[in-house]
């Protein structure tokens, strides 16, 4: 055994495995059964999304990853002489190491400069319209990331306006959603309004930050969208083998809406670091506390204190300091975070 270390709130990704995610896994460790995604387990996943989406005829497919859900999503939607308007801060854009545009064979991100991370129906249409001659590539799709890499989270009417804009255009909508949950639990709306209803076409819901060991699901709305998209997983290594532990763990997460409780309890911890933290002289909120980050902008000899303590975080995004809650976020460990910076806060004061 390697005993765990105290909690770090520098990445949702820290977390564990939550209680539900892992007993779908044991119960489908039952015998055996069949694989690459011929199983029940797999089929009841699918289902299980239909159900939440509210969504008879949406298509299902589970990755690995975030990374290559988003970029066999964005591919599928383009030839490779086609490009995706995203925001600057994207993470399809900063923190995928170009893989949309090799899964695409060269399909080209197109980097709209934001205020706040998100995308505006006139930065796509400036994007969009800038250029429609031979030299340039074929805009087709528009990526907005919900909630942003900044916490923030698209409101519907947002997404309606943009979803609007890309249907005037001609444009696919893709979302990241990443940290789809934590957003829904901010907004307290359906994922489908948060979704097809708003015209969104094609969804990655991320399951790792909500509480997954691994895996991504991939949602088309358009079934006709998803034609051949099974072949794109498998020639990309992401077809999994026993399929059914990585879809299983989706039944634990969805059918008794952990899903949900995981993304409440980590909003939570954000709002709770947040307020506690609130008019500290030296540290304040980079971006709006919406979801379940925390950007606190403070000088560097407060993040070398802070990082003297023991905390862990980064900042990469604007320089400030990057917390990030997850399902089994500690309440006792926020606060000792937060006393930790009210501490420096004094001592600077
Ligand atoms: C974490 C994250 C992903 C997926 O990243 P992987 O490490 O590939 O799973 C995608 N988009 C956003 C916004 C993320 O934060």
């Amino acid at each position: 055994m390697i005993p765990p270390k105290p909690q770090q709130f520098a990445s949702d990704n820290y977390a564990g495995i939550c209680p539900e995610a892992w007993a779908a896994t044991q119960a489908a460790n039952a015998g055996s059964m069949p694989a690459y995604g011929e199983d029940p387990w797999t089929a009841r996943a699918a289902d299980a999304f239909r159900t939440l989406f509210d969504k008879t005829d949406a298509q299902v497919f589970f990755a690995f990853n975030g990374t290559a859900a988003n970029a066999l999503a964005l591919a599928s939607l383009c030839q490779s002489y086609h490009s995706v308007i995203c925001a600057a801060s994207a993470h399809v854009e900063t923190d995928e190491c170009g893989a949309p545009e090799f899964f695409s064979n060269g399909s080209k991100l197109l980097v709209a400069p934001t205020e706040n991370g998100k995308l505006t129906p006139a930065a796509v249409r400036a994007l969009a319209t800038g250029r429609s001659d031979i030299h340039f590539p074929k805009v087709r799709a528009v990526t907005i990331t919900q909630p942003t890499e900044t916490g923030q989270v698209y409101a519907l009417d947002e997404i309606r306006a943009l979803s609007a804009t890309c249907r005037d255009l001609g444009l696919r909508l893709h979302m990241d959603g990443a940290r789809f949950a934590n957003a829904c639990a901010s907004l307290g709306c359906s994922p489908a309004d948060m979704t097809w209803r708003a015209g969104v076409d094609l969804l990655c819901f991320g399951g790792t930050k909500n509480g997954m060991a691994a895996g991504e699901a991939i949602l088309f709305f358009d079934p006709a969208l998803a034609e051949d998209f099974g072949y794109r997983c498998k020639q990309a290594g992401q077809l999994a083998s026993k399929m059914r532990f990585l879809s299983a763990p989706w039944v634990g997460m969805l059918e008794g809406g952990a899903w949900l409780a995981n993304a409440r309890h980590a909003n939570a911890c954000a709002g709770r670091l947040a307020a506690a933290v609130a008019g500290l002289p030296d540290w304040s909120a980079m971006f709006p506390v919406e979801a379940n980050a925390v950007f606190l902008q403070t000088p560097a000899d407060q993040l070398d204190g802070l990082r003297a303590k023991g905390w862990r975080f980064y900042t990469f995004i604007g320089g400030g300091a990057r917390f990030m809650f997850a399902w089994d976020s500690d309440p006792v460990r926020v606060d000792a975070l937060a006393e930790d910076i009210r501490s420096l806060s004094r001592r600077a004061a």
